[in-house]
């Protein structure tokens, strides 16, 4: 059964453009938190706290966060990898943060350099501080249905490391396709895994359009009523392990989906589109919305 309300979680301003070739000024990105903010959304991802020299395209986070004007009901999460992060967050006035395992051993040894217990062990702890902190804690689970390194993933594994985030306090569950190599009916059967131990309710879904499945999916998930989907404006963000693929899916696609099904996402595809066009402008990057490109090209009917 389809939701009435699905709600979206614009990550282009931290996940998109963390992948996109070229860093954008702190103004800039403020900006563009600026516009989203005026799209409807009501959760934005804005900055992460992490390596700058693993991600220097997230450098200058915490000014960002400083920087924006939030509006009321909507969340501003910032990634945030450890302790650090956490504190530096704070510092910035983070009010929610997301943190990040992997459902693959390899995957997490190549991205936390740590197995999937020792990462779990760590944001356990960094859980605990953010809520003595009342900062809410939203939680990824990566390589849900595939991992670039291992191939398959169990969805048992995945239940497994989504089940200890949200026991250890996490709100929400966000179940990625980091590698966007899912079908519809992987899809359903790993949220059905998952969901046998989580509410469905408290889990959202994050695909990537790498091999053009993730609206696909999206719709698949939605008849089983899930209610958050993750995606970002443009389709921002590449896929790092392939390499000129397609990254996140994009707003624009999701919403033009969900109002044509006759859900509501609480979006204004106007501005949702002048959020895109803006920030493609600063990157210097074509849009990866089909919706946008249509919509930008189209005449009347005759
Ligand atoms: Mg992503």
């Amino acid at each position: 059964m389809l939701p009435p309300y699905v709600k979206i979680v614009e990550v282009g301003a931290r996940d998109g453009l963390q992948n996109e070739a070229r860093a954008l000024s702190v103004a800039s990105r403020v900006e563009f938190i600026r516009l989203l903010g005026e799209t409807g959304v009501r959760a934005i991802e804005v900055g992460s706290f992490t390596s700058a020299k693993r991600v220097p395209q997230m450098v200058g986070s915490g000014e960002v966060l400083k920087s924006i004007q939030r509006n009321n009901g909507v969340g501003y999460p910032v990634l945030v990898p450890n302790l650090r992060g956490l504190e530096d967050a704070c510092a910035a006035g983070a009010t929610e943060i997301a943190v990040f395992a992997a459902a693959s051993e390899t995957f997490s040894q190549h991205n936390l350099r740590c197995d999937i217990a020792a990462s779990l062990e760590r944001f356990a702890v960094v859980i605990e501080r953010a809520h003595a902190a009342d900062i809410r804690v939203r939680g990824y689970v990566s390589c849900a249905l595939g991992c670039p390194y291992q191939g398959a993933v169990p969805s048992a594994e995945v239940a497994r490391v989504a089940a200890l985030l949200y026991n250890f306090g996490c709100y929400e569950i966000s179940l990625g396709d980091t590698i966007g190599v899912g079908t519809p009916r992987q899809a359903q059967a790993m949220l059905e895994r998952v969901a046998a131990d989580i509410p469905l309710e408290k889990l959202a879904v994050h695909f990537h359009d790498t091999y053009g499945q993730a609206l696909a999916n999206i719709y698949a998930v939605l008849q089983l009523g899930v209610q958050v989907v993750d995606s970002s404006v443009a389709g921002l963000g590449g896929c790092p392990y392939a390499p000129g693929a397609s990254g996140n899916v994009a707003t624009e696609d999701v919403a033009y989906l969900l109002h044509g099904l006759g859900l509501h996402s609480g979006i204004n595809m106007p501005q949702l589109l002048r959020a895109g066009d803006y920030i493609c402008k600063q990157l210097g990057r074509r849009n990866h919305s089909k919706v946008a490109a249509a919509w930008s090209n189209r005449k009347p009917l005759q």
